[in-house]
């Protein structure tokens, strides 16, 4: 695990001092995160590079996990989509277990922190046993247009918490309690985006048999419909009549996604007469994926809907040049023409490809420029400044300066 001296080479001296005067002015408050797993999804990956980091500033700081059984998640996992606006079925017995969940992760989870921050909807309930501590709802779902009852259903929880967190303001919902708005952030001195050796992307491509005769164009996404699979070959079909390039689809295990291995099939049948494309169903292996990105010419991310879009920033984050949707989080780490290419279609899509393709110096340009962009926007080091800001907020009145 990095530690906070190695981001100073990074971020510079001063943001690193920054964080210990932060710090330190957050002495005798125990700030305890609360999520619903230890691991797999963004949520997890960024605690588990933050709280270490927070420790090692003397911030007093633990993470606690809400337990649930497997229909609880199903729960949640539905109310997560109708929050996304997709349609789900929900019914009252959905609403009974993820109470009756609730009601045993009251009685279970130790709220003892003098900042209680919880994360998502699936803990939201923990909620009923706030005394007199400072509670925090953190959302990193897109709710701009969620499904009205599960939505109601959760504003009776939210009420109650002093402030809300958002990842972007199009993200949210008007509330009548303090809202904050904090994007995510990716760890550079993580195995996803730490620098590595020309030695290791030259074996993670012999690994996965990709010649590097010629440039590759890489979309890092799990193989869902959102993600538009089948829509970046089209676009790589269309480029491929007037540059030779190769296309790398990869993205985890769908195993337990029916869907998932669906979108996978048709991407694989669609792919079957091109040896230049590389379908690959990647094991959870940070290190390849960094050496997929950094052996890529052009990466792209033509989501339909996104999150925040982390693979972006990782993208940047090692200068590359990005085509990506303009949907989600993705603006944010995009300024059309400076640190990469909008598009709005799979015609939009192609026609940016080639002109990267085509203009190496223009390419590398908008690289250099989106790794700045991420440099000083969405690296741990300024998300772990929002939070110290945000919890020291808590403890001044309504003149607060909103981040
Ligand atoms: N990712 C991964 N393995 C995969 C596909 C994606 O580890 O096979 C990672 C990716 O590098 C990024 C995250 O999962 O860190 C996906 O986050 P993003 O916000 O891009 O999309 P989401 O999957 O959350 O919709």
């Amino acid at each position: 695990m990095a530690k906070l001296e190695e981001y100073v080479p990074i971020v510079g001296q001063s943001v690193v001092d920054d964080l210990r005067l932060l710090a330190g002015k957050l002495h005798g408050k125990m700030v305890q995160h609360i999520n619903s797993t230890p691991v797999g999804g963004g949520v997890a990956e960024i605690l588990s590079r933050m709280v270490p980091l927070l420790k090692e500033l003397g911030v007093d700081t633990r993470w606690d996990v809400i337990k649930g059984g497997e229909q609880f998640f199903e729960v949640t996992k539905k109310f997560h989509n109708a929050l996304h606006g997709k349609a789900e079925e929900i019914t009252q017995r959905d609403f009974d277990i993820f109470m009756e969940t609730s009601r045993e992760n009251i009685k279970g989870v130790n709220t003892c922190g003098d900042v209680v921050f919880i994360h998502d909807p699936q803990p939201i309930a923990l909620i009923e046993k706030k005394s007199d501590k400072k509670w925090l709802w953190r959302c990193h779902i897109d709710v701009s247009a969620p499904d009205r009852r599960v939505w109601k259903f959760l504003m009776d929880f939210i009420m109650r918490y002093d402030s809300a967190v958002f990842s972007s303001p199009s993200f949210s919902q008007r509330l009548p309690i303090r809202q904050f708005l904090i994007p995510p952030s990716i760890d550079p001195l993580s195995d996803k985006n730490k620098d590595i050796s020309q030695e290791t992307i030259g074996a993670v491509l012999r690994k996965y048999r990709i010649p590097q005769d010629k440039p590759i164009i890489t979309q890092i996404s799990r193989f869902d419909r959102l993600k538009d699979p089948l829509g970046v070959i089209e676009a790589y079909v269309r480029v491929k009549k007037y540059n030779n390039c190769r296309l790398v689809l990869a993205g985890g295990s769908a195993d337990d996604d029916p869907e998932g291995l669906q979108v996978l099939a048709e991407a694989k049948e669609k792919a079957r007469q091109d040896k230049d494309i590389h379908i690959l169903l990647l094991p959870q292996n940070n290190i390849e994926i960094n050496a997929l990105q950094r052996a890529s010419s052009v990466i792209v991310q033509k989501s339909i809907r996104e999150g925040f879009g982390l693979t972006v920033a990782e993208a940047l984050w090692k200068a590359k040049p990005v085509v990506a949707s303009n949907v989600g989080g993705i603006p944010l780490q995009i300024k059309h023409k400076y640190s990469g290419l909008l598009c709005h279609s799979i015609e939009g899509a192609s026609f940016a490809i080639k002109q990267l393709l085509n203009s190496p110096e223009y390419a590398r340009r908008l690289g250099e420029n989106g790794r700045e962009h991420i440099r000083n926007n969405f690296l741990l080091t300024r998300h772990l400044r929002d939070y110290m800001l945000l919890f020291l907020s808590l403890y001044h009145g309504d003149d607060v300066v909103y981040l």
